[in-house]
């Protein structure tokens, strides 16, 4: 599982990281160092993700372990976009809480300095966490999938989801449309915009997918413009 993860981080930022080179060739220029300490550090972190992953996946194949379902008629249609969305609010509430502890002194001198280390963050940074961080990050998923029933296939999604999310947050530049990312619907949801901010200032925009931790809390503070 840490191999999937690592590869599955290799190919994903690096396809990201291509992208940016064509779409808005230099934004990386003179960042090899910083690209190689992220890649250094989203590796091990890669491997901290692979533990849980893998024995989580093992219980569930061997001994039925958690909640993760693979005939569709096992719950009512209607489930899977509703899981998906309970899923991606518990991933969110737990990333918005741990954050915001990481933003204290100590945890964030010891921990979390790693990523912010990244000025400005390249889409090699998605996975760039002191190992402390990581195993923050690497267990709430598979903590998920025993409390939530979750269909094979939306867990798939819910994976996709996080992997594109946390690249596309890093890589420097808004993937998505003005009219979406200034919407109504973008008032609720993280992108590039959002999660920049939360580097170039530090003290606000602590969440992962949606906005509304950050606008109940008042940790919101707008849209960067990267
Ligand atoms: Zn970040
Ligand atoms: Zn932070």
């Amino acid at each position: 599982m840490t191999a999937i993860v690592g590869l599955r981080y290799l190919l994903t930022s690096g396809l990201f990281a291509w992208i940016t080179g064509k779409v808005r060739p230099g934004l990386y220029k003179g960042l090899d160092r910083q690209i190689r300490r992220e890649i250094g550090w989203s590796l091990i972190s890669a491997a901290i993700y692979g533990l849980p992953a893998g024995v989580t996946a093992w219980g569930w194949r061997e001994h039925g372990w958690t909640l993760i379902y693979t005939d569709p008629a096992a719950h009512p249609l209607w489930w899977m976009p509703v899981s998906l969305l309970l899923c991606l609010f518990l991933h969110d509430t737990w990333f918005y809480w741990t954050h915001r502890w990481m933003h204290w002194p100590r945890p964030f001198r010891m921990a979390h300095a790693v990523h912010h280390a990244s000025r400005p963050p390249t889409a090699w940074a998605a996975m760039s966490f002191h190992p402390v961080e990581a195993v923050t990050g690497a267990v709430v998923i598979p903590a998920i999938v025993f409390i939530v029933p979750v269909h094979a296939g939306i867990l798939g999604l819910l994976l996709t989801i996080m992997t594109v999310m946390g690249i596309t947050n890093h890589m420097g530049w808004e993937l998505f449309p003005r009219w979406l990312v200034h919407s109504r619907v973008g008032h609720w949801l993280i992108t590039a915009s959002h999660h920049h901010r939360h580097h170039e200032s530090y003290q606000c925009n602590y969440g992962l997918y949606f906005r509304f931790w950050d606008h109940l809390c008042g940790t919101d503070r707008g849209l960067s413009s990267p």
